[in-house]
């Protein structure tokens, strides 16, 4: 281990080679370089569509590369254990309990719900309590095998496009922070238009990359697409759904399926430059002179107390 890699815990170097992509969203290879630099400093190239405003690691990652990355470094990233924690499973399912009380109102109980990157299946828990009839898509092995083991639920291990779901349609498919991990969000997206019932509803929550942060510290290695607000309800709507005004964050977003694509999905023209723009102005010092960091330290240190407490009771 380096000395580097001992003092910041993410500094781990990834050498891949990639590949140069077009945009995943609108096909353009236009493109302006947004940083060099990974949250933890890594070397990392992460560029804006200077058409459209979706953002991506370049060059792309291939999946021989990916999956590399998430079995060599992921969880040493994140997580040291192959199965949830009480923290993220306390964690998950505050998160889950809020989206569902306002997607409750859209698809009622009963109704069959997917969960996309099922995690340790905190969501799928609570949906199966209110009454939905539930399964999920995890590629981790041990979460999943944790979801099913603790709640009595069904989770798929294959990648989505892999699963055969003999024909049965969803009323709610449900991703959390999964489609900035995806080569191909937009494909996956028509993946989902394809198993739900017509109007049926899709939440989708990414990392909102419009959010005021340090440039820096929105980069990571296996995020490899970055959104906004007006990226994603772009992409939503060119794979055939149109946006349903909720209670969801910015970058949490509720889609109803339509039976045909809205051909003006380009919606939002002036959302590159505005973007761009607002990166280029967000440099650290700035970043610093605000209350925000010191903001997001301090909710950090208390959720950790929370959640020791939790343990401390369990
Ligand atoms: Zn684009």
């Amino acid at each position: 281990m380096s000395f580097l890699s001992r003092i910041v815990p993410g500094y781990r170097p990834f050498r891949y080679v990639g590949e140069k992509v077009p945009c995943n969203l609108c096909g353009s290879r236009d493109h302006s370089v947004l940083g060099t630099r990974d949250r933890w400093f890594n070397p990392l190239t992460n560029v804006i569509c200077t058409h459209c405003g979706l953002i991506r690691v370049d060059p792309m990652p291939t999946d021989a590369e990916l999956d590399r990355y998430y079995s060599d470094h992921y969880r040493l990233h994140y997580q040291s254990t192959m199965e949830p924690t009480p923290k993220t499973i306390e964690r998950g399912r505050k998160g889950a309990e809020a989206r569902l009380s306002f997607l409750s109102k859209l698809v009622k109980p009963g109704g069959r719900v997917l969960d996309i990157g099922a995690g340790g299946g905190e969501f799928l828990a609570e949906a199966k309590r209110l009454g939905y009839e539930v399964e999920g898509v995890e590629p981790s092995v041990g979460f999943a095998r944790y979801a099913e083991r603790a709640y009595g639920v069904k989770v798929h291990i294959s990648p989505l496009n892999k699963i055969d779901f003999g024909g049965r349609k969803f009323d709610l498919v449900h991703s959390f922070h999964v489609f900035e991990h995806l080569r191909d969000p937009l494909a996956s997206m028509k993946l989902v238009h394809s198993i739900l019932v017509p109007g049926g509803y899709f939440f989708v929550a990414v990392p909102n990359m419009a959010e005021k942060r340090t440039p820096t510290g929105m980069f990571h290695f296996a995020h490899v697409h970055g959104f906004a607000y007006e990226s994603l309800r772009m992409m939503a709507e060119k794979a055939g759904f149109e946006w349903v005004p909720s209670d969801a964050q910015r970058a949490a977003q509720v889609f109803r399926r339509l039976e045909t694509p809205n051909p003006d999905w380009f919606r939002f023209p002036n959302h590159a430059a505005e973007l761009e723009k607002k990166f280029r102005e967000s440099g650290l010092l700035k970043h610093l002179l605000t209350a925000d960091p010191y903001r997001r330290a301090w909710r950090r240190l208390t959720r950790k107390l929370r959640e020791r407490k939790l343990q401390k009771a369990a």
